[in-house]
């Protein structure tokens, strides 16, 4: 849908199909969130590297993620962090016994600097070829210069992509496959990552999300730089609703409770703490509520409210 402004039926009708809470709208008002989601300024700290679950290992740090996903055909990493963080995923490589040459493929969840700046670093220290969902493909390769949220500054070092995927594609290797999800809004080829995996004999679904904040000061009605931004959300909460999901995982930390989650895994909890499909399921429903309240408030004529720092 490319209209800017969609008449108010046909929006609600478009939603209500899509999300619990725009049902419970046909009834009244979606009440303000009061669940803090995320809570500025979140410390991007140095993480020991960590095993999560499987052949899923954890090299990012307390805030931006990066996760190594290992295969005897060589390793997989999705998202590189910032330019002045990408030698902590080499130490952190590294410390877990691998090699960074060993990285054969570079995924991301979205082309933003706390995703992708250290993707032009990581390209040169390991050769690895880099995919990107093809709409986020410009934003990566111009820096993010024509990033709809942007003033136009180049944010990183620009990245052109080896291979542009498409909603629904597998990316494989060494008998690893990890599907891209397209669940757009934050950007526009924001896209979430599943997986399998194996612990102690049983099958796990893995959902590595994406994002899906609002971004601040972005309205969603009437965006001249996104049009049908607000579709674009509803289709990602569709998206991310109908996966399975027994580990969850996300581009940033705070998100999937990493430390929390790990200070549990370190005193020996058992079963794995990072199996956590309700964690999942909150999460989603917390980020539509979000959404959605975003969405009555302007509706109603109210300001544009998102709250994500920039960068995030
Ligand atoms: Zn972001």
């Amino acid at each position: 849908m490319t209209g800017t402004i969609l008449p108010a039926a046909i929006l609600f009708l478009f939603l209500n199909g899509a999300t619990g809470y725009a049902q419970k709208a046909a009834k009244g008002r979606i009440e303000k969130p009061t669940k803090k989601i995320y809570n500025p300024p979140y410390p991007n700290k140095p993480v020991k590297p960590f095993r999560i679950i499987g052949n899923i290992y954890y090299v990012g740090e307390t805030n931006y993620t990066s996760f190594l996903i290992t295969t005897p055909q060589g390793n997989i990493l999705l998202d590189t962090m910032t330019d002045p963080e990408a030698p902590a995923i080499r130490k952190g490589v590294e410390e877990l016994g691998f090699h960074l040459k060993d990285i054969k493929i570079l995924l991301q969840t979205h082309a933003h600097v706390d995703h992708v700046g250290g993707l032009a670093k990581l390209k040169e220290l390991t050769g690895a070829k880099v995919y990107v969902m093809a709409q986020d493909e410009s934003v990566l390769a111009d820096g993010g210069r024509s990033d709809f949220r942007s003033d136009g500054r180049e944010l990183w070092k620009p990245v052109r992509a080896d291979q542009t995927l498409h909603d629904g594609e597998k990316v494989q290797l060494g008998g690893v496959t990890m599907v891209a999800h397209l669940t757009p809004g934050h950007t526009k080829g924001c896209t979430a990552w599943s997986t399998e995996v194996k612990e102690n004999g049983r099958k796990y679904n893995v959902l590595f999300i994406c994002s899906n904040r609002l971004n601040d000061g972005v309205p969603l009605i009437g965006n001249k730089k996104f049009p049908g931004i607000a579709e674009a959300y509803a289709l990602g909460f569709k998206t991310l609703k109908r996966l399975p999901c027994d580990v969850f995982l996300a581009s940033h930390a705070y998100m999937f409770n990493m430390e929390e989650k790990l200070k549990r895994m370190q005193e020996g909890a058992q079963p794995n703490p990072f199996i956590d499909p309700q964690g999942c399921r909150d999460y989603i429903a917390d980020y539509e509520h979000e959404y959605l309240y975003q969405l009555q408030e302007e509706r109603a004529g109210g300001k544009s409210a998102g709250t994500a720092p920039a960068g995030r």
